[in-house]
């Protein structure tokens, strides 16, 4: 997930929210943060960090970061599906029968060559965890570890899903087609967010993160002499009018009110100067909301018909299999009050933030599509780390930030289970998942 500077309003934005659902023990939020703290979850979970830190691995292909996560379960006695979605790990606490819940963290890096000097830093030039999946994984492993101390009060089953390939491999789509999610009633995902304190969260009910995609369109003339253009097909005056068309999608179509964007970025034409060239090349990003499977028909539509105008044709290739086109993240609003329910009774109702839409992206949206999800952004700001924005070089966390993220997970499953979901369900056994 790219976020920008995104957050420096998400400050203002204070929700002073007043609990309204009632928890069966109020202790929990408490109890789990105290634990959560404590050298035994605490330091652990930091060299666990520092450790995945050092090795990133990227997409799919995290099969050291999957073999540690596969030891500190088995240390923790927690039993686990692996090879899931190739090197994805889903570990199981609880009574394994029903009700069935999800906390899920993406354990992949990015193709950044980390400038952070630091004694953790990246061993391997040209792949970093810039993105703070190496934390979300840490912290996962520090819920794992209170829940599993905690087991005899769990009133269900917990389902702790370790997935690679969130960055732009649609990791979540994959780990959700292999159906071992299916009877899940609700899941729980967090990102660390850069420019909000430790201690401080946010999140929002319905549309949260955009949805994206990504597009190249080759625009097919007849090249020429510069000379004399009547004598071809100029591609090059085709795809100005389609960039123009485009843009008109945002200012004409789009709902005033309802973010949307379409970013040619990319645009490649002739070498020479005197040249008309055969095809032109472009390419970008678009993101939206609800709309963003009909944005992406729309972009096909206005470069193959605006193309035409020019006497030109258009392909579009939208890369479904390399680039998945990812859905909007939407929060499930009674998960939302739950969220804000469990995150206020732990934090404080100041420390507890209704965070902006943001119109980047997060394929935490693919299990939100086939089961109630709640998203949130979790604080690793202090004096003197978490300034710089994700998928930066010079990104770093303060890892006092750990057993917020940690006691917070632990806490809306536990408390998920006891208060909203009840007694309900019929007993279930774990291999009819
Ligand atoms: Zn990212
Ligand atoms: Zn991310």
């Amino acid at each position: 997930m790219a976020f920008a500077k995104c957050f420096t309003s998400f400050l203002l934005v204070l929700c002073v929210f007043v609990p309204t659902l009632v928890l069966s023990d109020l202790s929990i939020t408490s109890k789990f943060l105290e634990h959560a703290n404590k050298p035994e979850v605490f330091d652990w979970m930091v060299g666990i960090r520092n450790d995945l830190h050092e090795y990133p691995e990227l997409l799919y292909d995290v099969f050291e970061t999957s073999e540690r996560v596969r030891q500190e379960l088995d240390n923790l006695k927690i039993p686990y599906e692996s090879s899931v979605a190739k090197t994805g790990v889903i570990g199981y606490v609880g009574t394994m029968e029903e009700p069935f819940v999800a906390l899920r963290a993406d354990m992949d890096g990015l193709p950044i060559h980390e400038l952070v000097e630091w004694e953790h830093k990246s061993k391997i030039d040209g792949k970093m965890h810039a993105c703070g999946h190496d934390a979300h994984t840490a912290m996962l492993l520090g819920a794992s570890k209170i829940l599993k101390e905690h087991e005899k009060e769990l009133q269900g089953t917990v389902l702790l899903v370790f997935q690679p390939a969130e960055e732009g491999g649609a990791g979540a789509g994959e780990v959700w087609k292999t159906g071992l999610l299916k009877e899940v009633k609700a899941i729980f995902g967090l990102h660390v967010a850069p420019d909000v304190p430790v201690g401080v969260v946010g999140s929002r009910a319905g549309d949260f993160m955009a949805g994206s995609g990504t597009f190249e369109a080759v625009i097919t003339g007849e090249g020429g002499h510069a000379a004399q253009p009547h004598l071809g097909i100029d591609p090059v005056v085709a795809a100005a009018n389609v960039i123009i068309s485009l843009q008109h999608l945002i200012s004409r179509e789009a709902e005033p009110g309802d973010p949307q964007v379409v970013t040619v970025a990319k645009l490649e034409g002739s070498d020479a100067f005197n040249v008309i060239p055969n095809t032109v090349t472009i390419g970008g990003s678009f993101r939206a909301f609800s709309t963003i499977r009909h944005l992406r028909r729309r972009i096909e539509e206005v470069i193959v018909a605006q193309a035409s105008v020019s006497k030109c044709n258009a392909a579009v290739n939208f890369f479904e299999d390399a680039k998945p086109l990812y859905p909007a993240v939407n929060n499930n609003e009674k998960l939302y009050d739950h969220f804000k329910n469990v995150a206020t009774q732990m934090l404080g109702p100041q420390r507890v933030l209704e965070a902006p839409q943001v119109t980047v992206s997060e394929d935490f949206a693919f299990y939100q599509e086939e089961v109630p999800g709640l998203f949130f952004f979790l604080g690793i700001k202090n004096e003197t780390h978490g300034e710089e924005p994700v998928h930066s070089a010079h990104f770093d966390i303060a890892q006092d930030a750990f057993p917020y993220g940690a006691a917070l997970h632990a806490s809306l499953v536990t408390t998920y289970l006891s208060d909203v979901l009840g007694s309900q369900g019929k007993q279930y056994p774990r291999d009819e998942l």
